[in-house]
């Protein structure tokens, strides 16, 4: 037996329902938010992420899905949206339309990572990228789309973590200081950090180990850091998000993982035990022009979509699952079985033409077993198709909630049921 890979799920009925929820309320709240959907190739030129994610995120040294194609070219599984959506926003010449551009995109990424619960080597995301528009409410708004976003689904007790990494000026300044801190720590850092130090020394900040917490007792302070406009930008950042109902908590470690992101950084999660975060998104000033475009500001946010569901589940969120009523045409055949099944044909045509939702079985089974093969698969009506109605011209339908069964004439059967279900 071929199993799937090691970290691929499939998304099975029964299942499904809930992410055909989720995707409706992000297309919802997007409309709301002002974003379109865009949709981007699953695979890109590996050089798109070495430059728009980074070369020395952990993302593009350890976690990427690289192959040459047979053109001996090399390409990548798409680990995240955003240098992806960056690329066809210059490609298309967006840039040249009136700002801002507001787009979101849905879909799988891929990452080379140990599997774990909400963690997956193919994982899907929603995310929204704006561009064009250095307003810190636009800052203000990606906050808010997510937290909207898991509002809506019914999700409750969420932190939302923000911080300002500044721009690359202050950020240099800040990343010597710090550096020069850590440098006498050293050795005490874990193998990652130490690594880090040269790169990217704000990754320590976040470094999960508690070894590496506790040397950075006393460690620069990096708003202390931040230049005049980065200062003032952060400041419009929380004046506008205490204009919302939205509790948030200024956290001076959080730099998220990837290289691009200047100045608001902000990360969702729940609280509670560390379970990673829902959402994690801020602002890049530089990264459209790392991708070979003119200088544009851009933010966003990427919102994990199994971690959300895991979150509704632990939440004990039921989400409203409508599912449409259907019938079940059962027939008690016997000798002449050959009518019947011709009728029962005609019949279900008749219904799906007329939008109902309507199967009859193919199975061979009798009629003690369609009746319950009805139950199961949960009809709400079952038309009763034997030699004696055949005759008669008049149907028994069965109303499976009530357990109450009524004639119906064959020539209004379609438009009897067709108003019994628009009343139910
Ligand atoms: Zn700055
Ligand atoms: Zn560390």
């Amino acid at each position: 037996m071929i199993k799937a890979p090691r970290g691929t799920k499939d998304l099975l009925p029964g299942e499904i329902e809930k992410w055909h929820y989720v995707e409706k309320v992000a297309r919802e709240i997007s409309e709301v938010y002002g974003y379109h959907e865009i949709r981007i190739p699953i695979f890109e030129h590996t050089e798109l992420f070495q430059r728009g994610v980074g070369e020395t995120t952990d993302v593009v040294q350890k976690e990427m899905y690289t192959f040459e194609d047979r053109g001996g070219r090399s390409v990548t599984l798409r680990p995240e949206g955003t240098a992806g959506v960056v690329r066809a926003y210059l490609e298309n010449h967006l840039n040249n339309q009136p700002q801002p551009i507001k787009l979101y995109y849905l879909g799988p990424m891929f990452r080379y990572d140990r599997p774990q619960a909400g963690r997956m080597r193919q994982f899907h995301q929603l995310g929204i990228e704006a561009f064009g528009s250095r307003d810190p409410a636009l800052d203000v708004e990606v906050i808010c789309y997510s937290y909207n976003f898991f509002s809506k689904l019914g999700l409750r007790d969420l932190k939302i973590l923000v911080n300002s990494v500044g721009c690359s000026q202050c950020r240099s300044v800040y990343g010597r200081a710090l550096t020069g801190f850590i440098e006498e720590r050293r050795e005490s850092l874990c193998n990652n950090c130490q690594d880090r130090l040269e790169q990217n020394p704000l990754r320590v900040l976040d470094c999960k180990e508690p070894g590496c917490q506790a040397q950075l007792e006393g460690a620069p302070d990096i708003h202390a850091y931040l230049c005049a406009e980065c200062s003032e930008h952060f400041q419009l950042v929380q004046d506008y998000l205490e204009l919302t109902d939205i509790e948030f908590e200024i956290n001076k470690q959080l730099v998220r993982g990837l290289d691009y992101y200047t100045q608001t950084v902000f990360e969702i999660i729940p609280n509670g035990p560390d379970q990673g975060s829902l959402a994690g998104g801020g602002r890049y000033s530089n990264l459209v022009e790392v991708c070979g475009g003119p200088s544009t500001p851009g933010v966003g946010v990427a919102i994990g979509l199994e971690r959300v569901l895991m979150a509704l589940q632990e939440q004990g969120v039921q989400l409203p699952l409508k599912q449409r009523k259907k019938i079940y045409i059962v027939t008690a055949g016997g000798e002449q079985s050959g009518d019947l099944d011709r009728e029962a044909v005609r019949l279900l045509l008749e219904l799906r033409d007329a939008d109902i939702p309507a199967e009859k079985d193919l199975m061979g089974r009798s009629l003690k077993s369609q009746m319950k093969h009805a139950g199961r698969i949960g009809a709400s009506y079952v038309i009763i198709l034997g030699t004696e109605e055949l005759q008669s011209g008049t149907l028994l339908v069965r109303d499976m909630n009530k357990g109450e069964q009524s004639p119906i004439s064959r020539d209004r059967i379609v438009e009897y049921l067709k108003a019994t279900l628009q009343e139910d």
